[in-house]
C-alpha cells in the first residue's frame, strides 16, 4: 500500500471512529525504542553516462541503484533491529546488528561522498585543485603530484575491497590519506573524509576487469575538485 493511501485510510477510519488500525499501529511503534531515521538513496548529481568514458554507464547504474541502495536498506534494517532490541530488552544480537550498522552506514556515507566528489570530465570533473585545498595538499604532501602518487598507491594496495580516502584532521589541521577496508575499517576517530575512491571490484570490473590500476588512473579525470574543496571548508567549519 502506498503511504498516501495508508494515510488516507487512517483519516477515514478516524472519521468513522474505528480504532482498530490505530491500536495496531500503536502496538508496532511500541516494539521500537527511540526515533528512527529513514535513510534514503540520494539522487546522483549527474546522469549515469556523465562520467564516460572513464566510468561506464552500466557500472554507474548498477553501483548506484543496486549496491548503494543495498547499503541504505541494510542500515535501515540494522537500526530498526537495534531499536527493537532496546524495546524488548533482548540484546542477544547486539554485536551482529552493530556490525551491520557500521558496515552499511559506512557504505551509505562513503557512496554518498563518492558520487559528490566526481563530475563530468571537463565540466566539473578533472583538472587540479586550487585555493585552500591546493595549499593544504602541498603543505601536507610536498606537492600535488606527490599527493596523487600517494593516494593512487593507497587505492591500488587496498587488500580486497575498500577505499582510499583523503581526510581532514581537525586536531592538527592537516590532510591525511588512509585506506578503508570494506566500508568502515582502518579509519581513526576524528578524521573527516573529504574525498574517496571506491576500489571494490563492483566499481570498475565491467570496464577494467582486474586492472584496478587503470581504473584509478582514469578516475583522476572525473574528480570534482571544487566539491572536495567545499567539503574541506565544511569540515573546517567555514
Ligand atoms: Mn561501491
Amino acid at each position: 500500500m502506498e503511504r498516501r493511501e495508508f494515510l488516507g485510510l487512517l483519516s477515514l477510519l478516524g472519521a468513522t471512529g474505528t480504532t482498530g488500525l490505530f491500536g495496531q499501529r500503536g502496538a508496532q511503534e511500541q516494539q521500537l525504542a527511540g526515533q528512527l531515521t529513514e535513510h534514503t538513496l540520494p539522487p546522483l548529481p549527474y546522469s549515469y553516462d556523465a562520467l564516460e568514458p572513464y566510468i561506464d554507464t552500466r557500472t554507474m547504474e548498477l553501483h548506484h541503484t543496486k549496491h548503494h541502495q543495498a547499503y541504505v536498506d541494510g542500515l535501515n534494517r540494522a537500526e530498526r533491529e537495534l531499536a527493537r532490541a532496546r524495546a524488548s530488552g533482548d540484546f542477544t544480537y547486539v554485536e551482529y546488528w552493530s556490525k551491520k550498522a557500521a558496515f552499511n552506514g559506512g557504505g551509505h556515507f562513503l557512496h554518498s561522498l563518492f558520487w559528490n566528489v566526481m563530475g563530468p570530465p571537463g565540466r566539473g570533473g578533472g583538472g587540479e585543485p586550487t585555493g585552500l585545498l591546493r595549499q593544504l595538499i602541498e603543505q601536507g604532501f610536498g606537492s600535488f603530484e606527490a599527493f596523487k602518487r600517494h593516494f593512487s598507491a593507497a587505492a591500488l594496495a587496498v587488500e580486497g575491497s575498500g577505499w582510499a580516502l583523503l581526510h581532514y584532521r581537525p586536531a592538527d589541521g592537516r590532510l591525511i590519506v588512509l585506506q578503508a577496508e570494506n566500508q568502515h575499517k582502518l579509519t581513526p576517530w576524528g578524521a573527516i573524509p573529504l574525498m574517496g575512491i571506491d576500489v571494490w571490484e563492483h566499481a570498475y570490473y565491467l570496464k577494467y576487469q582486474n586492472r584496478r590500476k587503470d581504473y584509478i588512473e582514469a578516475w583522476w579525470n572525473v574528480v570534482n575538485w571544487a566539491q572536495v574543496e567545499q567539503n574541506l571548508h565544511t569540515a573546517m567549519g567555514k
